[in-house]
């Protein structure tokens, strides 16, 4: 029996390690903390249940598989109608219309935007990499990027558009610009092909959010339970010999095969005595910090806006919060029925130096931002602070360079793989596409 080692046991190295055990390898796990999960962590405490990492996952059919397959699927959750609403804050908080028309009529965009809009398949594609910032400027206009895209690069991968690639962040938009010409005639197409589809497959589960009851951590202790994992091994290298020898803290393992799910700055020293270049290579995907502030209230302080998924900000009105959630309006099971919980997102590659706040000023940022943004000046009854100092890869313009080396080296060192979320996608749903890229390779 082929034997495999994986290092690091968030979803990247657990599904991996999962699939890998599946299609019959000797699987061993390495983790050098003593919980597993990676970023993905639920604390239940005072009634509240908070995620310390995603909170959840869009529909994806290869999730939903996976999730299956892994006899999970009777712990999913949906999320609640309310979830869809959300909003952008300019100055006050603007609800984005869920008829996407509905935003041109409204006063949330300047006429002059309005009018890019309409002039937009007339602007020439451009088929080489870009920032996301040139792209929506070039395409549309700065209050675009301003006041929509921005919003979402920051919120959603706490990155700087003016630094993020458009080709590594939002591949399939550039080839909509590539195929159609133009994002307006190419969605509009897409759009009317997916209702047709749509209507075909109806009964299927609808493209919504989901999560799991007991929080995102349940499905990794549900899946670490089938596995051989090692925690307290932290590993430092890897030796090329007729197999693999890999060396942590504490002791040296052989195996036919290396999955690498760690950070990218991890891998870098761990593959330093096999090629010192790709290794100084990876140390240059900078990963943006996050504070993450939980808050907890009595419902009876509730107003609109909280009963909502929350918000995101114009990039002209950030101070230092980059997002705002309400997890008790997202999913059930959050909070108790008489309470709701905020978590709220601060930092990202616009604001890193909230990572040196004290928890006492991380919560007067907090606090202040909720009266301003969504009125709430009501007191807190539990917070909870969690502070990343790597929280995010960013894919910058290097990063379809780093891609290709890291693939050289992969075809060099045949048995070393490099999974995880710093090379083919952040989200829980990339990881796990990924996991199983990675067993086709090794199959
Ligand atoms: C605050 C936050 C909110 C997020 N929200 C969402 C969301 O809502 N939806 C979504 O899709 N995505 C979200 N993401 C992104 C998503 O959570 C991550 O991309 C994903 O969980 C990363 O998984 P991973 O396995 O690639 O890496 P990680 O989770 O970072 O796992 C790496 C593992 O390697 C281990 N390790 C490190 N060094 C060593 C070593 N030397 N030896 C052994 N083990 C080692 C670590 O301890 C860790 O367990 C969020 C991320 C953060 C930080």
């Amino acid at each position: 029996m082929k034997k495999v080692i994986v290092i690091g046991t968030g979803i990247s190295g657990i599904a991996c390690a999962y699939l890998l055990k599946k299609e019959g390898f000797d699987v061993l796990v390495l983790e050098k903390e003593k919980h597993n999960g990676g970023k993905i962590r639920t604390i239940k405490e005072n009634g509240y249940l908070i995620e310390a990492g995603p909170n959840g996952f869009l529909y994806n059919e290869t999730t939903i598989k996976f999730i299956e397959q892994a006899g999970f699927s009777q712990n999913l959750i949906q999320a609640n109608e309310s979830s869809n609403r959300k909003f952008i804050f300019d100055g006050r908080l603007y609800e984005i219309p869920q008829k996407q028309q509905k935003l041109i009529l409204d006063n949330f965009l300047s006429l002059k935007s309005k009018l890019a809009l309409l002039k937009e398949p007339f602007v020439k594609p451009n088929y080489d990499d870009e920032t996301v910032a040139e792209f929506v400027i070039r395409r549309l206009s700065k209050e675009f990027l301003d006041k929509l895209i921005g919003p979402m690069s920051l919120g959603i991968y706490a990155a700087d558009p003016y630094t993020m690639s458009i080709m590594s962040n939002f591949k399939r938009i550039k080839e909509i610009e590539s195929m159609y010409g133009s994002l307006i005639k190419g969605l509009i197409k897409l759009i009317r092909q997916k209702k047709a589809s749509a209507t075909a497959a109806s009964g299927s589960l609808t493209k919504q959010l989901y999560s799991f009851k007991d929080g995102m951590q349940s499905f990794i202790d549900h899946l670490s339970k089938s596995l051989n994992i090692l925690n307290g091994h932290c590993v430092k290298s890897i030796e090329k010999k007729s197999i693999f020898k890999v060396y942590t803290n504490i002791d040296c393992f052989e195996a036919d095969y290396v999955v690498l799910a760690t950070p990218a700055y991890i891998a870098a020293d761990i593959i330093y005595n096999l090629d010192k270049d790709l290794s100084d290579e990876l140390k240059t995907i900078p990963y943006s910090p996050i504070v993450l502030s939980a808050l907890g209230f009595d419902k009876k302080f509730a107003n609109s806006a909280t009963d909502s998924y929350g918000y995101l900000f114009d990039l002209n009105k950030i101070n230092y919060t980059i997002g705002v959630l309400f997890d008790s309006s997202i999913f059930k099971y959050r909070s108790h029925e008489d309470r709701f919980l905020v978590r709220m997102f601060l930092g990202g590659a616009l604001r890193p130096s909230v990572i040196f706040k004290n928890n006492l000023e991380i919560l007067q940022c907090s606090i202040a931002e909720l009266q301003r943004s969504a009125n709430i000046y009501a007191p807190f009854e539990y917070y909870k602070i969690i502070k990343y100092t790597h929280a995010i890869p960013q894919y910058l313009m290097n990063h379809k360079q780093i891609i290709n080396d890291l693939q050289t080296f992969e075809s060099k060192h045949r048995g070393i793989y490099f999974v995880g979320n710093a090379f083919y996608g952040v989200g829980f749903n990339d990881c796990i596409s990924n996991a199983y890229n990675l067993v086709e390779k090794i199959k």
